[in-house]
C-alpha cells in the first residue's frame, strides 16, 4: 500500500494529475513543509490544497516523478528541468516538471502545458504545391543536408517532421537528436539532447551515427562541432535535416560558413535550404477590404490596382481577426550553378543573385501572392518577412 487506497506511486500519481485536470489546473506543486509533503494546485490563479502525504510516500512520489521526466531519481539538491506525458483517457498530455532545491528537499512544480502535438504530413499543412513537392522531391533523394530556417515559432519543426513523415514508411533508419522532443513519432529513434549531464548533439550524433542510420535530424545546428558532424554525415550517405536561426534560405548557408565549415563542404553537402514563417491567417467572415496605400504599391508594385484586406474581428474568429496561420516559405534547391558561388565568392549579394537568377520565389513575393488572394494582410507580410 503506498497512501491511502493507492498501491503505487505510479497509481497516486495519476489520481493527481487526473483531479488537477479536472479541476482546469494550470500546476500541481509538490512542495515540502517541516511536517512532510503538501500538494496544491492552482487553478484559475488562485492556489488549492489537494494532499498532505507522509515524507516518506513524498519520497517515493517525487523518485517515480522524476522518473518518468528522464530525470535521475537518486540524484537531489540542484535545479532541474523534464517533461514527460501524461495518458488522460486515451489523450495525451505534455507536462513539464522543474525542480527547486529547497531547505527541507526538491519541491517540484509540474506545468500541465496540454495536448501533444499531433504530426501532420507535407499534404496536411497548408503548403502550396511548390513548396509541398519541392519538399517532398527533397526528402525522397533521402541523401545530402536539408536546412530548415527561421525565427523560434516559425514552425520549422513541424515542417521537418512533415518532412520526415512522407518516408517514415519502414524502409529507412530514421535517427532525431532534440532538446526538447516536441513529437513522439513511432517509427522514429528519438534522443533527447541533456548538456547537464554533457550529453550534447555533438556526443549523441557521434553515438547516433555508429547505429547505421539512413535518416537523421538534428533539432539545431548552431554549434560548430554539431554542424561538422551533420555536414560529414550528409556527405557519407546519410540524409540529414536540421534547423538554424537565420532570416533566410540564402542567409542559412552563410551561417554554415560562418559557425566554421569550409565554402567546399558546405556546396557539396547541402542540397536544400528552406525558410518560413508562420503568418496569420485573416477570418474569411470579417476582413475587411481596401486599397493597398502608395508606399506599399511603390514598394511591391505586384500590388497596384489590386484589392487587399485587413483584420477586423467577429464572433466567428473571437475577434481577433484571425483564424490559423498560413506557412510563407522560400524554398532554394542548392544546384552546381549554386554550389559554384558557394565556393567561389559565397557572399549574400552573390548568392541573392543567383538565387533569383533560379528562380527563387522569395517569402516576400509568395507572402505578396497571398495578399492578393486575400488570405493575409500586407501588414502582416511585411512584418514577419522583412
Ligand atoms: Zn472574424
Amino acid at each position: 500500500m503506498f497512501h491511502d487506497q493507492f498501491t503505487t506511486a505510479k497509481d497516486y500519481l495519476d489520481h493527481l494529475l487526473t483531479l488537477a485536470i479536472k479541476q482546469k489546473a494550470s500546476d500541481v506543486h509538490i512542495e515540502h513543509r517541516a511536517s512532510g509533503g503538501l500538494i496544491r494546485i492552482r487553478t484559475q490563479g488562485d492556489m488549492r490544497i489537494l494532499a498532505e502525504l507522509p515524507q516518506d510516500h513524498m519520497s517515493l512520489l517525487i523518485r517515480r516523478i522524476k522518473f518518468i521526466s528522464g530525470l535521475d531519481p537518486e540524484r537531489s539538491g540542484n535545479l532541474s528541468e523534464g517533461r514527460f506525458e501524461f495518458d488522460h483517457g486515451g489523450q495525451k498530455i505534455i507536462m513539464r516538471l522543474s525542480i527547486l532545491p529547497t531547505n527541507f528537499a526538491d519541491d517540484l512544480v509540474i506545468r500541465i502545458l496540454g495536448s501533444a502535438p499531433e504530426v501532420f504530413g507535407l499534404s496536411q499543412m497548408n503548403f502550396d504545391p511548390l513548396i509541398q513537392n519541392g519538399l517532398r522531391e527533397a526528402v525522397q533523394k533521402s541523401m545530402g543536408l536539408m536546412l530548415v530556417t527561421g525565427p523560434t515559432g516559425s514552425g520549422k519543426t513541424s515542417t521537418l517532421y512533415a518532412a520526415i513523415q512522407e518516408i517514415n514508411d519502414g524502409s529507412y533508419k530514421i535517427v532525431t537528436v532534440e532538446d526538447p522532443i516536441e513529437y513522439k513519432v513511432e517509427g522514429l529513434t528519438q534522443i533527447k539532447v541533456d548538456p547537464r549531464y554533457d550529453i550534447t548533439y555533438a556526443s549523441v550524433l557521434r553515438g547516433a551515427l555508429r547505429h547505421d542510420p539512413d535518416v537523421i535530424l538534428i533539432g539545431e545546428c548552431r554549434e560548430l562541432a554539431a554542424a561538422e558532424i551533420a555536414i560529414e554525415a550528409s556527405m557519407t550517405g546519410h540524409m540529414v535535416l536540421t534547423t538554424l536561426h537565420t532570416n533566410n534560405a540564402v542567409s542559412s548557408i552563410l551561417r554554415l560558413i560562418n559557425l566554421g565549415i569550409q565554402p567546399i563542404d558546405v556546396a557539396n553537402a547541402m542540397t536544400v535550404a528552406y525558410a518560413q514563417r508562420l503568418i496569420r491567417k485573416l477570418c474569411p467572415v470579417c476582413k475587411q477590404e481596401h486599397a493597398p496605400d502608395e508606399t506599399m504599391q511603390a514598394r511591391y508594385p505586384i500590388l497596384r490596382g489590386k484589392k487587399i484586406y485587413s483584420a477586423k474581428g467577429c464572433e466567428s474568429c473571437q475577434n481577433s481577426g484571425y483564424s490559423g496561420r498560413i506557412p510563407v516559405g522560400e524554398l532554394l534547391l542548392i544546384d552546381d550553378d549554386i554550389r559554384d558561388v558557394i565556393i567561389q565568392s559565397p557572399s549574400l549579394g552573390a548568392l541573392n543573385r543567383i538565387a533569383v537568377a533560379k528562380g527563387l520565389r522569395t517569402m516576400a513575393d509568395y507572402g505578396m501572392q497571398l495578399v492578393i488572394q486575400g488570405d493575409l494582410s500586407c501588414h502582416d507580410v511585411v512584418n514577419s518577412v522583412t
